[in-house]
């Protein structure tokens, strides 16, 4: 048996992502971990239910043995087992994030041998998570240039706060594993714009007045954007996606829609983001980079460059070095861009 790795759970941005980054890495690896002090820098600290789904999520996946799991707990003991490829169904009740979920059960599967199929039903365009269209256009395509064989697709949003989203993973055995370079530089091509706006049960207008205000600042011709208004969805909801492609992915900035806030407010939150990176010359954004990190660590490394290095990045490094042989390192390259390097030794 080997040695329960200690995590604290309120080191650097002490949130739920330290608990879905160990819970993934522990079953890759086959490390036990105790985690305390579960997310101490949040208000609400310790599980919610949320990251309950996600213990028992990869408490399945990886036939694990759990002491402490329950709702506002603030340690768990987690010894995992065998992987355990297939089907898969998970529910969160509520809008708690089903791609947030995908970041603590998707590691192992993508390694395994045989073939899975994710089935996940919650939120899926939650504030403060990547929303569905990141990971469809941005994080998926990354992993499919490293040579994982994943594709996501979407049945029904969910929006929060009401949830009940459902979409699907795929994910096949994975072909020869590549290093990820991802670097821009003078003479690059710009990137091309799109917009995307997601909406369920609000009136069409705020959709098109959010379309009227991206197509207008962004310069867009109408097939540089889409409307995709849903009639299925459990609860009411709108999203606003400028989406900058570049080299065979895009990076996805997003303006969350919520009550009281003006659609136009909502389209400039995703513009505001999208033209601050665009200014920065970087290759990938920084939700990019956080979520990054650990494929790069399971395949075969690799580097990228991105805007200042967040509490997210930072952190996740530090827990991808308690699992694996990695070599993290992050310089500054421009006033703006930081180059950050992964080195592995771990072989799947
Ligand atoms: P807590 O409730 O403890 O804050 P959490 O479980 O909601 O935590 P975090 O630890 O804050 O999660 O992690 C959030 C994750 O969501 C990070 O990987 C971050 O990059 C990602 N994320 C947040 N906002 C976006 C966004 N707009 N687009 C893409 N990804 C996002």
């Amino acid at each position: 048996m080997s040695e329960l790795i200690q995590i604290d759970g309120s080191q650097g941005e002490g949130g739920g992502q330290i608990l879905r980054s160990a819970l993934a890495l522990s079953v890759v690896t086959g490390r036990p971990f105790r985690i305390g002090r579960i997310r101490a820098g949040r208000p609400k600290p310790g599980l919610m239910r949320q990251h309950l789904a996600c213990v028992e999520a990869a408490a399945r996946i990886g036939s694990a043995e759990v002491a402490g799991a329950a709702l506002g707990s603030q340690e768990i003991t987690f010894t995992p087992g065998a992987v355990v490829p297939g089907v898969h169904r998970f529910q969160i009740a509520g809008a708690g994030s089903t791609m947030l979920l995908l970041q603590a059960v998707l590691p192992p599967l993508l390694l395994s041998r045989q073939p899975s199929e994710l089935v996940l039903e919650g939120g899926t365009h939650n504030p403060f998570a990547p929303p569905f269209p990141f990971i469809e256009r941005a994080f998926l395509p990354l992993l499919r240039r490293i040579g994982f064989d994943v594709e996501a697709t979407l049945d029904r949003p969910g929006f929060y706060p009401n949830g009940g989203g459902l979409c699907r993973v795929v994910i096949r055995p994975a072909n020869a594993l590549k290093p990820l370079r991802l670097e821009v530089g003078e003479g690059a091509k710009p990137a091309s714009l799109a917009a995307l706006v997601c909406q369920a049960g609000l009136p069409r207008q705020v959709a098109e007045r959010e379309l009227g205000v991206v197509r207008e600042r962004l310069g867009l011709a109408p097939e540089q954007s889409a409307l995709e208004v849903r009639a299925d969805a459990i609860g009411p909801g709108n999203t606003v996606h400028v989406l900058a492609e570049a080299d065979g992915f895009s990076n996805v900035f997003t303006g969350f829609g919520a009550p009281r806030v003006r659609a136009e407010q909502v389209a400039e939150e995703a513009i505001g983001a999208a033209a601050r990176f665009q200014a920065s010359g970087a290759a990938v954004d920084e939700h990019l980079a956080d979520q990054l990190l650990l494929p790069l660590a399971l395949a075969r490394g690799g580097s990228f460059t991105t805007t200042e290095p967040s509490g997210h990045t930072r952190t996740n490094a530090d827990i991808l070095r308690e699992f694996l042989p990695v070599t993290i390192t992050t310089e500054p390259v421009a006033p703006a861009v930081w180059r950050l390097q992964l080195d592995t030794q771990f072989s799947p």
